[in-house]
């Protein structure tokens, strides 16, 4: 296609030589104005056209969304808002746009009108900028990970083990639904199906991300999983990516410094390394905030949010502690919530993740040593044998952004945990075994990365940062 310059690139070139650039159209003003993006950055390139040197049925064809290749001279600006702009000696239309059918006009749209037409949501200012912060948190993801020498684990996407989330699970099949086989009892014979037995698709690679660990000491898995929950939320998916982390020889405290090393390191790399896009959805933000009531409104900007949490230590508390402050808040008492607080032992809901976060203590909470009965079997039972040594990070507007604990690393103790919670030992034995053969105490966690994102570019439903989201009744793309 002959040598192509990246706007991005071009947008930091001195003025002078001449260049090829390849893009969509946003806009054609007055005949003259191209404002062209590649996505290699939030701005356009202007390319000016002297509409007397070209043929007027080539210009009828520059229309937004059509895609063209532009030689021409870099010259400095004359109009406000850019340095440069690349005066067209050669255009070409590599692809035409129908204006008439186009989706995507120049003027604003809804986020809910956009996910419908996510296959061209990626052409629009807010979905590139979210996609390139998406992109670059995974790269500060590896990176961070790569340079404290963890090693990057693999879990498998299919697994044959149904020890958490039961009911939860997509299950993989190739037998016949119409036709299947039966056992003699009538029930379906997975013997007979692609692997010999029934499988799902993972919830978690955390299982066999603990059997890495127990060896390599340090491994985090970087992963799809996939949850069958029923959950219409704005912070809920059925596919999503999640970083688990587990390291040998770490305890709870560890494993919670970990925790907050990461979220700030990453959120620090968003905003060294995207300022542009950054700059967009905080402004972006503000105009959505402006829609709602007063009292409603963020008193922090987007970076604000964000420096806010990298300059504060997360406050640290106990479950118990955490039912005490909710126990006695005023939304608690005046009946605000809608699962109100009545006794320990009460399942956290978001909106009390909220409250502790957002008007109690207004900051990131990282809440820890959960009654056993809420929480999964893996995870180390404390010595009052009531609680376990869990930990959830909760954030300002998403609740809970990752869920992990010190893992049980004794046989007997782990082997009891199972029966009390009706876990098949049995087919876990591959599990227990890392106990019987040198077993250490060690610790991980689960950040899921869309709830990460969210957070870190302002952006209000989850489905909005993945590209093509799947969630109850719908698998669009
Ligand atoms: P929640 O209570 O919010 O449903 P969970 O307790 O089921 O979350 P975990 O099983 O602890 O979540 O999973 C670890 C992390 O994965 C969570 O902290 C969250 O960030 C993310 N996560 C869990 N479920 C989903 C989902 N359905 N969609 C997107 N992210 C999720
Ligand atoms: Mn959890």
């Amino acid at each position: 296609m002959s040598k192509r310059t990246k706007i991005l690139d071009l947008l930091q070139t001195a003025p002078g030589s001449d260049y090829t650039v390849m893009g969509w159209v946003r806009t054609f003003r007055n005949n003259q104005f191209i404002a062209l993006n590649d996505g290699s950055c939030l701005a356009n390139l202007q390319a000016v056209v002297d509409f007397e040197n070209f043929d007027p049925s080539l210009l009828k064809r520059i229309t937004t969304g059509a895609a063209l290749k532009i030689t021409g001279t870099l010259i400095p600006s004359q109009g406000k808002g850019q340095s440069v702009e690349l005066k067209a000696n050669a255009i070409e239309i590599l692809g035409d746009c129908d204006v008439e059918v186009y989706p995507l006009q120049p003027k604003r749209h809804s986020l809910e009108f956009l996910r419908e037409i996510a296959h061209l949501r990626f052409r629009t200012n807010t979905f590139s900028a979210v996609f390139r912060i998406r992109h670059a948190l995974s790269y500060a993801i590896h990176k961070f990970f790569n340079d404290r020498g963890f090693v990057n684990i693999h879990s498998p996407i299919v697994t044959g083990s149904d020890a958490e989330g039961a009911g939860e699970m997509f299950q993989v099949t190739t037998l016949d639904l119409n036709n299947p086989p039966k056992n003699e009892d009538g029930s379906i014979n997975f013997k007979k199906d692609f692997f010999g037995k029934a499988t799902n698709l993972t919830v978690s690679g955390q299982l066999e991300a603990e059997l890495a660990a127990l060896a390599l000491s340090e491994v985090y898995t970087f992963g799809p999983t996939f949850r069958a929950e029923n959950s219409n939320t704005t912070r809920h998916l059925a596919e999503f990516w999640m970083i688990e982390p587990e390291v040998a020889f770490n305890d709870l405290d560890d494993n919670m410094d970990l925790a907050e090393d990461m979220l700030k390191y990453l959120i620090q790399y968003v905003m060294d390394h995207c300022e542009e896009d950054l700059s967009f959805l905080e402004q972006r933000l503000a105009e959505e905030e402006k829609q709602k009531p007063q009292q409603e409104r963020s008193e922090m900007s987007l970076k604000e949010k964000l420096a806010f949490c990298l300059e504060h230590p997360f406050e640290r508390l106990t479950y118990t502690e955490a039912i005490d402050i909710l126990k006695n808040s005023t939304p608690n008492k005046k009946g605000k919530f809608q699962y109100p607080i009545e006794k320990w032992g009460a399942d956290l809901q978001s909106e009390h993740e909220r409250y502790l976060v957002e008007k109690h203590f207004k900051k990131p909470v990282i809440l820890t040593n959960y009654p056993k009965e809420i929480k999964a079997f893996y995870m180390r039972l404390d010595d009052d044998g009531t609680t376990v040594r869990a930990m959830d990070v909760l954030f300002p507007g998403i609740g809970e952004i990752i869920g992990g604990s010190q893992r049980e690393e004794r046989y007997d103790v782990l082997l009891g945990r199972m029966k009390e919670m009706h876990i098949p030992a049995e087919e876990m034995s591959w599990f227990l075994d890392t106990r019987k053969f040198g077993t250490v105490p060690h610790a991980g966690f689960g950040l899921g990365f869309e709830r990460l994102v969210l957070f870190v570019t302002g952006m209000t439903n989850i489905r909005d940062v993945i590209p093509f989201p799947r969630f109850p009744g719908n698998a669009e793309f």
